[in-house]
This record gives C-alpha cells, structure tokens and sequence, in this order.
C-alpha cells in the first residue's frame, strides 16, 4: 500500500451476460475471500437481493485482491461497475477513480451495444482497456468451429475492439491503447471452466488453441482440468493488468487533467498530478453503504496527501464539513482499520454521513478551489444496506 508501483486500480466493465460477475469471483476465489467451489455459482459480488431478483448486477463494492508476479505482491483493487445501460451514471463514476478496466466480450455474441457504451465511457476517462475474450468453449460446443475456425473469429472480435478504441480514444492514446494479441493485451478463456492465457503466457506454458479445442472434444474433463491448472484465467488476467495497467502515479499524470477543470499549477492539482501523499487531501467517494455494524462507509480514491481518521475534511457538493471517524483499507471485500492511507489508494471511511456517491472531499484550507472540480452526475440512488 505504501509502495504505490505495487498497487494497480482496475475494474470489469461488460455487456450484460458476458460474464462479469463469474470473471470477479473467479478472482475472488483465486485469492483465497471466497472457496474456489463456490465461485461462479455463489456470484460473491451480486449480494443484494435486489440485483438477484433482476439478475444484474446494480451496485458497485470494491474488494483488493493479492497477487504476486515474478515473487513480487501486488494489490489489486477490484471496483465492481454495473453493465446495465440504465445505469451508467454509476460506471462512469466509478471508472473515475479506476486506472485501467478489463473488457469482457462474450466470443459467441461478439461486441454488443453496451461493449461500447462501456468501452467509450472508459476511454473517455482514460482508463485504459484490456480485452478479455470470454466464453471461448461456446465457439466449439456451439459454434462447432474447428481448430482453423477459432482464430479468425477471434480476430474480428479483436479487430472490432480496435475500431471502437481508434475512434473514442484521444489522439495520443489511440495507438498505445490498441489492444494486440501478440503484445499480450488481449486474454482469452472461459470463466467458468477458469482457465485463460495471453498470447506470449500461451507460448511460455506450452498451450494454444490447439490444447483448447481438444480439451473440449476429449471425452472426459480431465484435458480441461489440466488446462485450468497449467494456465489458470486469474493468473492470466492479473499478470496482464499489472504488465499493462500503469500504477496510481504513473495514471495519475495524466488521468487529472481529465478530471480537474481548474489551473494545472494550483497546489491541489500538482499535489494530484504527482500523487502527493504530503499535499493537501483529495478523496473522491464512489460509493456509500450502511454496514450495519459500523454505520455509512464511504468508499473512494485518495488522489492526493494522505486520509487518516479524526481529520477535518471539506465536501465539495454537500458543502460542508465533517470528520474522518475510521479509515480502514479493504483486504479481500472486507475492511481493516489502517493508521494513514497515502494517495494512490483505495479507502473506506467512516464519519462522513453528508456525502453521497460522487462526493469529493477536500482538505478544508482549499474549499475556495472546489469549484475546479467537474461534477458528475448521476441517476438517484438510495443508500442500500449490507445484507
Ligand atoms: P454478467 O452479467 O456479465 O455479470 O455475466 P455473468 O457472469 O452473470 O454470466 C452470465 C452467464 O454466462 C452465466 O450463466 C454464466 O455461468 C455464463 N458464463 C460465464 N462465463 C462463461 C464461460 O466461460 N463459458 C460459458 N459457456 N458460459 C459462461
């Protein structure tokens, strides 16, 4: 947490159906918060029975996953976002505070209208995508598409994505941003047999296409099995992002120009440029639940100075000022109370019952400059419970 290379903020963004919610349980389990049995049927991030009910997932949780990679750990914040398009006031809101986001694109169906709501809204926030290829098995148990077949439908989907990217991105991120197989920012799988690789991963571990369509025809699940374990999706997908997705400080050079309308050399904004954990606090808050043990928790992303408990901070849209109660850091979807927070991470708080979703709150001795903040806004929610 202290170290802020080691610290990567993401989330999935899909059209319903592609598999979002098995894809964040899948990483869940990997993780060792919920039993591997249970993910994919237990849907750990669909909690409220309102969305089972629906059968959509309608509210964001954040849940910070452990992942070492060349036996170095890393956290990796999941901020679940809603795909449903009547709701995408909150994954805009939440895309702000996430630095890189997984694409999930159903191989079957290809890319649908609410990839690209998605996908757009994403690069409008210059939260850069990787793809993930999901539901590879259903090319071959239902598609019957032979060995040859696969590639060229993936490479349309691919090339489908790119048209997407090179027409919402800006100038200077349309080529860096592009995704490419044999770069290793495209991952393929299934979430739901949970096995996945990159192109350059597929190489190291010896499998490919060739592997995949065999394990589907053999005729028991033991060549699945074996490929789920040589090459398993949450590796794949998590080495990916820590490979591609740049860490706070690095994001955050150029992701605060997007997100600050006022003057780039105000000490605020150059204590955000640089991820300041010494300049002047600035929280912004995506999300408010009612814990029923400790009350309203705030969730949101320290982009500058440094959140610690009993502090007076500024609302910029309740215009008012409250105090920090207990900031805490979340361990899997769990919350454990921490000393400091420094920028770059993601925080709970108590004691800031005034703001809603959306809210940014400020060191108080800068609420004169609150309004070079751009506010979003969002569809009215009501503040849900925690079951
Ligand atoms: P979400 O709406 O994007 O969150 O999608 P879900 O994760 O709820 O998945 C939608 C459906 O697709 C569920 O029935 C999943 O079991 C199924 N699904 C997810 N991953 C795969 C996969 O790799 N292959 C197949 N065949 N089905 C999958």
């Amino acid at each position: 947490m202290k170290d802020r290379t080691r610290v990567r903020n993401i989330g999935i963004i899909a059209h319903v159906d592609h598999g979002k919610t098995t894809t964040s349980d899948t990483l869940l389990a990997a993780s060792g918060i919920i039993s591997p049995k249970v993910a994919g049927e237990a849907l750990a991030l669909d909690y409220l029975s309102v969305e089972q009910q629906r059968g959509i997932t309608v509210k964001a949780a954040n849940v910070s996953l452990y992942h070492e990679m060349d036996n170095k750990g890393y956290v990796i914040n999941l901020i679940d976002t809603p795909g449903h398009v009547d709701f995408s006031g909150r994954v805009t809101r939440s895309l702000r505070v996430l630095d890189g986001s997984i694409v999930v694109v159903d191989a079957v169906e290809g890319v649908m209208t609410q990839t690209e709501t998605v996908l757009r809204q994403s690069l409008e926030e210059r939260v850069r995508p990787i793809l993930f290829v999901n539901k590879i098995d259903r090319l071959i148990k239902e598609l019957k598409l032979g060995k040859d077949e696969m590639v060229p439908k993936l490479t349309s989907i691919i090339a489908e994505v790119n048209n997407m990217i090179s027409s919402y991105a800006e100038p200077e991120y349309k080529e860096k941003w592009t995704v490419d197989p044999a770069k290793g920012t495209v991952v393929f799988g299934s979430a739901k047999d949970k096995w996945g690789f990159s192109l350059p991963m597929a190489q190291k571990k010896g499998v490919n296409f060739k592997t995949v369509y065999d394990a589907y025809t053999a005729p028991d699940k033991s060549k699945l099995q074996e490929l789920a374990s040589v090459s398993p999706i949450h590796d794949a997908l998590l080495d990916t992002v820590i490979q591609f997705v740049p860490n706070p400080i690095e994001a955050q050079k150029y992701r605060i120009p997007k997100i600050w309308k006022g003057d780039l050399d105000n000490e605020i904004a150059k204590a955000m440029l640089n991820a300041d954990p010494n300049g002047p606090l600035v929280l912004m808050i995506t999300d408010m639940k009612v814990d029923p043990h400790a009350g309203l928790v705030a969730t949101g992303r320290v982009f500058s100075g440094t959140l610690r408990s009993g502090e007076e901070v500024w609302l910029v849209n309740a215009k008012s000022s409250q105090k920090t109660l207990q900031v805490s850091l979340y361990m899997g979807s769990t919350r454990e109370l921490a000393e400091e927070i420094p920028a770059g991470n993601i925080a709970g708080v108590l004691g800031l019952d005034k703001a809603r979703s959306g809210e940014t709150a400020i060191d108080p001795r800068f609420k004169d400059v609150q309004g070079s903040f751009e506010t979003l806004h969002y569809v009215s929610e009501p503040v849900v419970t925690i079951a």
